[in-house]
C-alpha cells in the first residue's frame, strides 16, 4: 500500500527512475569492465607487495596503462588509508589532478571530495573524509610549510615524474628529507632537519617566525610519525636518474600496450602551422576511416583560434556533409568543461580534441587514432644574466615527440602528422631540459626559506640550478643581478625571510612579485583594485578577436580602453562585469544569467571561460588577503595612486621609450616593443611598466601600463637609487 503512495512509484516518473538506473548500473559494469582490461590491472598483487617491501618505488609505465588512475584505488583497497591516513597523488598539471580525481571517484561510486577529491590552488574538492587525494605538486609544497612532516599522508606519489617541472624536483628532495624525519622520529626522536615551525598570518597559526632559525621541529618535537611510503612515478623508460637519487631505489615497469604507428612528415617546413593544422584536421577528416584527432597546439590563444576556424569552415559546408565536434582542453578550462573531452561524439561524428601538451603524458583520451603534431611547446625559459623569465614558442624534444606521436596507437593502428620534414626530427634535442635549469627560482626559493632551508645551494636537488648564485648573497653581483627577492624585500642582507613582508608574501599562493603587489596596494588603499588586476592577469587572454572580425573587436574593446594602459582597462571589464551581474541578479535566474553574462561577453569580445576563471580567481585570493588581515579598500576612480602602486609594485619591469620607438627595459637592457594586443601599442608612453614578456621574432611586452619615470626612484629607490 505504501509503495503505491509513492509518486515516485507511478507511472511514468518510476520509469525514468528504473531507466536511470539501468543506464547507472550500465555505466558502472563498463567501467569495471576497463578497469580490469587496464595492463596495469593483472600485476595489482605483485605492485602492492612491492610497495609493502619497499619505503621508496619507482613505477615506470606507458602512458594509458593505469598508473594515475588504477595505483591509488590499489593502495586504498591493501589498507593504506587505515587510521584516517591520506594517500596523495601530485601532477605538475592542475587539469590533470581535476580530471583524474573526478574519474576515480566515479570509478569508485562515490561522489567527488568525499573518498576521493582533488586540491589544486584556488580549487579544493576534498574534505575530512577524503583519502584518495589528487593535487597539484606545488600545492603539496605549500602544504608542508603548515604540515612539514605531512603528517596525514601515509603514501605520497610524485605523477609523471619525468616532466621534472621545478616543484616536482623540489618536492623530490623536500620528500626525501620528510621521509627520514619521520623515520627517524620514530627512531630517536630527531625532527625534520631542515624545519621550522611557519606561520600562517593569514590563520592566525601563533606566531612562531621570530626566533632563532632552523630548528624549531629539532628541539619542541617529540611526536612520533608512522613511515612515509613513497613513490615515483613517470611514464618515460629511464627510472635510472630517480633510482640513483633515491639510494639505488627498487624500480619496477608495467608492460604497455602499443599499436604501430605510422609518422607522416611534411615535404617542406610550414609558414604557419596553424593554417596547416587546419588543413591537416580536414584532409584527415575527408580521407581517412573514423577515429578522433588530437592535435597539440601551445596554449589557450591558439586552442580557441583554431576552435573558431574550423567551426566556421563547418558553417561553409552544407549541413551533414562535415560531422566534426570540436573539444579544446587547455589549463585554464573551466573544470566542468575539461570532462566533456573523455566523452565520445556523438555517433557519426568524429571528434578533434585540441589540447596544449597535457594530452602528452597527463591525460590519456581514449578514442585517438590520428594525431597532428606542429611540433611545438610553450615553456618558461629565464635569462639568469638578465633575470628575465619569458614565455617562449619552442620546438618539442625528441621524447615529446614520440609521446605525441604514441597517443594515435593506444586501442589499434594510428597515424602521426608531424607538421614539419623529417631533417627536422634530427635536430630537436633528445629530451626536455628539466625546467629548474630554465626558469627564475624566487619562487622556490621564498618557499624553501619559509620551510626553513637556509643553505639553498647544499639543498639537495635531483639536478642543481644552473644559476642559483645571484640568489645567494647580493653582494657578489652586479647590480642587474640583484635578485628579484632581494629588490622586494623578501629576503634581507644575511639571507633570512624578512619581517613581515618576507613571511606574508611565502603565505600567498601566488608568484612573489604579485604577493608584494597586493601587500603594497594595500598600503595604498587599492587592494580591491590590485586584487582584480592579479586575477585578471592570472588568466591566458580577456579579449579575444577572431581574423574575420579584427575591426568590430577593437570597436568594442575600446569601451573598456583605459589611456592608462592595460591594467586599468582590465579593471574597467572587471568592473563592468560586475555592474552587469549585479543588475540581472535582481531580475533573473541563475541559468538565464549565465546565459546573459555569456551573451555580453561575446558582444564585447570577451572570453567568458576567462573571466569567469578571472572571478573565481579573485573571489579566492581575497579570502587569503583577508584572513591575513591586509586592508581591503578600493581606490575608486583615483586611479593614481593605483598607478604609482603599479609603478612600486612591478618597478622591475620598467622600460623606457627609444627614439626610434622601441623600449628598453631597465633591470635587464633588453629591447622590447609593446604588444600589438595592447591598449598602448600605437600610443607609446615615455615610460612603461609590463607583467610579461613574450618572445616570437621580436621581444614583445603585454600587460603595460603608463608609469612616470620620476615615480621609479621615488618609490623603488632600493633599487633605481643605487643604478643611478
Ligand atoms: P596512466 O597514468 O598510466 O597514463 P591513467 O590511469 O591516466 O593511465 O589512465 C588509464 C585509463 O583510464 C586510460 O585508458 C584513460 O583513457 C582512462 N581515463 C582516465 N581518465 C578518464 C576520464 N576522466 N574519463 C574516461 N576515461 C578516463
Ligand atoms: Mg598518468
Amino acid at each position: 500500500a505504501k509503495r503505491s503512495n509513492d509518486p515516485c512509484s507511478t507511472g511514468k516518473f518510476s520509469n525514468e527512475k528504473q531507466n536511470r538506473q539501468t543506464e547507472f548500473s550500465a555505466r558502472r559494469q563498463k567501467i569495471a569492465q576497463q578497469r580490469k582490461s587496464l595492463p596495469i590491472a593483472s600485476v595489482e598483487k605483485r605492485l602492492i607487495e612491492e610497495v609493502q617491501k619497499n619505503d621508496i618505488l619507482i613505477i615506470v609505465g606507458e602512458t594509458g596503462s593505469g598508473k594515475t588512475t588504477q595505483i591509488p584505488q590499489f593502495l586504498f583497497g591493501a589498507g593504506f588509508c587505515r587510521d584516517g591516513k591520506v594517500i596523495g597523488i601530485t601532477q605538475p598539471r592542475r587539469v590533470a589532478a581535476i580530471t583524474v580525481a573526478k574519474r576515480v571517484a566515479e570509478e569508485c561510486g562515490v561522489e567527488l571530495g568525499q573518498k576521493v577529491g582533488y586540491s589544486v590552488r584556488f580549487d579544493d574538492t576534498t574534505s575530512s573524509s577524503t583519502r584518495i587525494k589528487y593535487m597539484t605538486d606545488g600545492l603539496l609544497l605549500r602544504e608542508a610549510l603548515l604540515d612539514p612532516y605531512l603528517s596525514k599522508y601515509s603514501v605520497i606519489i610524485v605523477d609523471e615524474a619525468h616532466e621534472r617541472t621545478v616543484h616536482t624536483d623540489v618536492l623530490l628532495a623536500l620528500l626525501k628529507n620528510v621521509q627520514s624525519a619521520r623515520s627517524r622520529s620514530v627512531a630517536d626522536d630527531q625532527g625534520v632537519n631542515f624545519g621550522k615551525k611557519i606561520v600562517n598570518a593569514g590563520m592566525s597559526l601563533e606566531k612562531e617566525y621570530g626566533g632563532q632559525s632552523s630548528s624549531f621541529l629539532k628541539k619542541d618535537n617529540h611526536e612520533k610519525y608512522a613511515p612515509l611510503k613513497l613513490i615515483i612515478m613517470s611514464a618515460s623508460l629511464d627510472a635510472h636518474t630517480f633510482s640513483e637519487y633515491f639510494g639505488s631505489a627498487k624500480s619496477v615497469h608495467i608492460q604497455g600496450r602499443q599499436f604501430p604507428v605510422d609518422i607522416f612528415y611534411t615535404c617542406h617546413l610550414e609558414e604557419d602551422y596553424l593554417d596547416a593544422s587546419l588543413i591537416t584536421i580536414f584532409q584527415i577528416h575527408s580521407k581517412e576511416g573514423p577515429g578522433d584527432i588530437l592535435v597539440f597546439l601551445t596554449g589557450q590563444e591558439e586552442i580557441e583560434s583554431v576552435e573558431k576556424l574550423i567551426n566556421n569552415r563547418l558553417t561553409q559546408f552544407p549541413e551533414g556533409s562535415q560531422k566534426l565536434q570540436v573539444v579544446p582542453i587547455f589549463a585554464a578550462l573551466p573544470s566542468e568543461q575539461q570532462l566533456q573531452v573523455f566523452a565520445p561524439a556523438p555517433s557519426g561524428f568524429r571528434k578533434v580534441i585540441l589540447a596544449t601538451n597535457i594530452a602528452e603524458t597527463s591525460v590519456t583520451i581514449p578514442g585517438v587514432k590520428y594525431v597532428i603534431d606542429p611540433g611545438f611547446v610553450k615553456a618558461r625559459s629565464y635569462d639568469p644574466g638578465k633575470d628575465m623569465e619569458s614565455l617562449i614558442i619552442v620546438p618539442t624534444s625528441k621524447s615529446q615527440a614520440l609521446q605525441r606521436s604514441g597517443r594515435a596507437g593506444r586501442e589499434g593502428p594510428g597515424k602521426c602528422f608531424r607538421l614539419y620534414p623529417e631533417s627536422e626530427f634530427e635536430k630537436l634535442e633528445d629530451s626536455t631540459k628539466p625546467e629548474i635549469k630554465r626558469c627564475n627560482l624566487s619562487n622556490v626559493i621564498l618557499q624553501l626559506k619559509a620551510l626553513g632551508v637556509d643553505d639553498i645551494l647544499g639543498f639537495d636537488f635531483i639536478e642543481k640550478p644552473s644559476r642559483i648564485l645571484p640568489f645567494l648573497n647580493k653582494f657578489f653581483q652586479v647590480p642587474t643581478n640583484i635578485s628579484e627577492l632581494f629588490s622586494l624585500g623578501a629576503l634581507t642582507d644575511d639571507c633570512q625571510l624578512s619581517d613581515p613582508v618576507g613571511h606574508q608574501m611565502a603565505q600567498l599562493p601566488l608568484d612573489p612579485v604579485y604577493s608584494k603587489a597586493l601587500i603594497l596596494a594595500s598600503q595604498y588603499n587599492c587592494l580591491e583594485d590590485m586584487l582584480i588586476t592579479v586575477a585578471m592577469l592570472f588568466v591566458e587572454s580577456i579579449f579575444y578577436a577572431p581574423r574575420e572580425k579584427q575591426v568590430e573587436a577593437r570597436i568594442a574593446i575600446k569601451c573598456f580602453s583605459s589611456p592608462e594602459g592595460d591594467h586599468i582597462t582590465l579593471i574597467n571589464v572587471y568592473r563592468a562585469s560586475n555592474d552587469f551581474l549585479e543588475k540581472r541578479s535582481i531580475e533573473m535566474g541563475k541559468a538565464k544569467i549565465e546565459k546573459a553574462f555569456k551573451k555580453w561577453c561575446k558582444d564585447n569580445f570577451i572570453s567568458s571561460r576567462s573571466l569567469r576563471h578571472a572571478r573565481d580567481i579573485h573571489r579566492q585570493i581575497s579570502v587569503h588577503a583577508e584572513q591575513m588581515g591586509l586592508n581591503l579598500a578600493s581606490c575608486g576612480d583615483d586611479m593614481l595612486q593605483y598607478r604609482r602602486c603599479l609603478a612600486a609594485s612591478f618597478f622591475l619591469n620598467a622600460a623606457i621609450k627609444q627614439p626610434e620607438g622601441t623600449y628598453r627595459a631597465l633591470a635587464s637592457g633588453l629591447v622590447v616593443q609593446i604588444h600589438p594586443s595592447s591598449v598602448l601599442f600605437r600610443q607609446k608612453p615615455e615610460c612603461i611598466i609590463f607583467n610579461e614578456l613574450v618572445q616570437t621574432n621580436s621581444k614583445y611586452v603585454r600587460n603595460v601600463s603608463r608609469i612616470d619615470y620620476l615615480w621609479l626612484t621615488e618609490l623603488a629607490p632600493q633599487y633605481y637609487a643605487v643604478k643611478n
